[in-house]
């Protein structure tokens, strides 16, 4: 499995053209990318920093039906949802898994006028009233009703106060009832992209990816591809030209001469803790309330983090994305809300991160009632190179949705191509999805297997990083010809083959890639500056990066981390120090 040599886009600049040129490498970009490539269809896709950097490295990690999309009346939307879901469990098992998740409730009645009202008008109203267990009970009945895929996912329950703080004593006492259901959650959202993205490089050379190219203009001859590390550009001829930039899919339509006013995306960050009290007081389940503005904000334990999140801002895609001190303390103020007697402050904070969700233009309506939904929009395009090329733009979709949102996209494709769907993608399993042992038995088998060469424990973990690709990254680690692999000495979870393999054939071009995206290290606040000088020197001959790029990668990574993700960091060691 290799990517594109997206570090010059060369395989892209050296055939300019394509049936279809997918601008924005998201998981709804990559997803479209991935249906096309199975059909067949010549696709190539371009990001303009690195795959999955946008707002789909910023959710709340929820695979979920949305309940909370019931009061916007959103029944299309929330079918798909839980449709998607349940089969993502299925089919992406490595990355997607259930998640138990409760919702404290304070009140009976409260909410059961004001929520028809927000159902008419979608609008907040002046004074917030809290949903009730009424309202939520109504809720969780309709969900049930969507949500069960055949009797498989169990049943909401509703408890009184005691049953509830019996089985999680932390919470808020003040509380009368908790609701309790399923969901889901993806551990590693990156790695699923990523996954997806390889998914359709494997159908064949007709199918090319690039990340750090980026659209920015277009003329009679077709788009203007710019490298953003090199600067160097080049124009691409293509039929049908996909703006899937999210939340930036305004700007980028007014790069290529075609503005819009499609979007108004509102920002959210959310914060990881590193605090065993709290970890231990959600019981492993994802905490789900209304918090006292009404917002509904979310607490859940993360590979042995807990997540704490989220805002809804209005936001200019003009400035940057960044989560706020204000954001903090709404953060903490939730979190004594519901479990009061823990104690959270700035000191457990290991990462920060924000992003924009690619909502549909709002006015004047609430940021937490505008549409989740998706549409595409279409436009004739008379200037890309052909006289009847398409610019399409898909304005919203969720991570939730991505399998559906990129069937619908690339069918609409195929029409304008006159091509017919050969493959769907419906019930395909995704990368390390694909025989997955989702039983114990089939596990234990698995981790024996591979256990011999790289030891249990690794062979497990290496399982749950990357699911049964971890063969392929065992192949690599354990390849006789190459130097013999060890634990990195400031991260022992990883070991520098592994790192090696990552660098090698999954398209990394910066330093921070590989910290942000393909592994966890930032997430979990494992990152230290030795950590960062150890990885860049493991993966600065692999990249042929000389000691002045070794520099230059470790103060761009340190100077992301610490500005972008409030991870607290010493100085970065003096350059003689990064000779390779
Ligand atoms: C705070 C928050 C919480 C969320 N929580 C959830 C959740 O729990 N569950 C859920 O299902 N969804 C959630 N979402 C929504 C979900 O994350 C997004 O809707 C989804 O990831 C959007 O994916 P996308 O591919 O459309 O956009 P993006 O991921 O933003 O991808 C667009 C890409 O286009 C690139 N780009 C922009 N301009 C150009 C250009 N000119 N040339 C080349 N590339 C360009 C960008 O760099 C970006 O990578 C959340 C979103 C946010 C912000």
């Amino acid at each position: 499995m290799s990517f594109a040599n997206s570090q010059t886009g060369t395989a892209i600049s050296d055939r300019a053209t394509a049936q279809v040129l997918i601008i924005g490498a998201g998981i709804n970009g990559i997803a479209t990318f991935r249906d096309l490539a199975l059909q067949g269809v010549d696709v190539v896709i371009v990001e303009k920093n690195d795959f999955v950097s946008g707002a789909s490295s910023a959710s709340s990690h929820m695979i979920h039906g949305g309940v909370r999309y019931l009061e916007n009346g959103e029944f299309r939307l929330v079918k798909e949802s839980v449709t998607e879901r349940n089969s993502l469990l299925k089919i992406a098992p490595h990355y997607v898994k259930p998640l138990q998740t409760t919702i404290p409730i304070f009140s009976t009645f409260s909410g059961v006028m004001a929520a028809p009202l927000r159902f008419i008008t979608h609008r907040q109203g002046a004074t917030h009233v809290e949903r009730g267990a009424m309202l939520i009970k109504v809720g969780m009945m309709i969900y049930d009703a969507f949500s069960r895929d055949g009797g498989t996912v169990p049943r909401h329950e509703f408890v009184g106060r005691s049953k509830a703080l019996a089985a999680l004593p932390k919470l808020n006492p003040g509380l009368k009832y908790t609701a309790t259901y399923y969901d889901a959650a993806m551990h590693d959202p990156e790695r699923l992209a990523l996954d997806v993205l390889h998914d359709g490089l494997d159908a064949g050379p007709h199918a090319r990816a690039a990340n750090y190219v980026e659209a920015v203009g277009m003329d009679n001859d077709g788009v203007h591809l710019r490298n953003s590390v090199t600067g160097e550009e080049f124009t691409f001829h293509a039929d049908v030209v996909v703006n899937t930039s999210g939340p930036w899919t305004d700007l980028t339509n007014t790069a290529l001469g075609q503005p819009s006013t499609f979007m108004g995306g509102t920002k959210g960050s959310h914060i990881v803790l590193d605090n065993p009290e709290l970890l231990a007081a959600t019981g492993g389940r994802e905490i789900f309330f209304e918090h006292e503005d009404g917002r509904i904000v979310l607490i859940y334990p993360l590979k042995g983090r807990v997540l704490v999140g989220t805002t809804d801002l209005e936001h200019d895609m003009s400035k940057p994305v960044r989560c706020t001190e204000d954001e903090i303390d709404y953060f903490f103020d939730l979190v004594a809300h519901v479990f009061p007697t823990v104690k959270v402050d700035r000191s457990h904070i290991v990462f920060r991160f924000a992003g924009v969700r690619p909502l549909p233009r709002h006015d004047d309506e609430a940021p937490g009632f505008v549409s989740r939904d998706y549409r595409i929009e279409s436009r004739p395009l008379p200037r890309a190179g052909v006289a009847d090329g398409t610019l399409l733009s898909l304005v919203g979709g969720k991570w939730t949705t991505f399998r559906a949102l990129a069937e619908n996209l690339s069918t609409d494709i195929l029409k304008l191509l006159g091509l017919p769907r050969t493959v769907s993608t419906e019930g395909l399993a995704i990368g390390g999805g694909r025989n997955f042992p989702v039983t114990d038995a089939a596990h234990q088998v698995w981790v024996t297997a591979h256990g011999d060469e790289v030891g249990a424990d690794r062979a497990e973990a290496l399982l749950a990083r990357y699911g049964t690709r971890a063969s392929e990254v065992i192949d690599f680690m354990t390849d006789p010809t190459a130097q013999t692999d060890a634990p990195l000495q400031h991260d022992p979870a990883y070991t520098r083959r592994e790192i090696e393999f990552l660098a090698s054939t999954e398209s990394v071009v910066r330093l921070i890639d590989v910290l942000l995206r393909r592994t966890s290290m930032a997430f979990v606040g494992s990152v230290t500056t030795p950590l960062i000088e150890e990885v860049a020197r493991v993966v600065a001959p692999v990249l042929g990066w000389d000691a002045g790029r070794l520099a230059e990668e470790i103060e761009l990574a340190h100077g992301i981390l610490s500005d972008v993700h409030g991870v607290a960091l010493a100085p970065v060691s003096q350059a003689p120090f990064f000779a390779v």
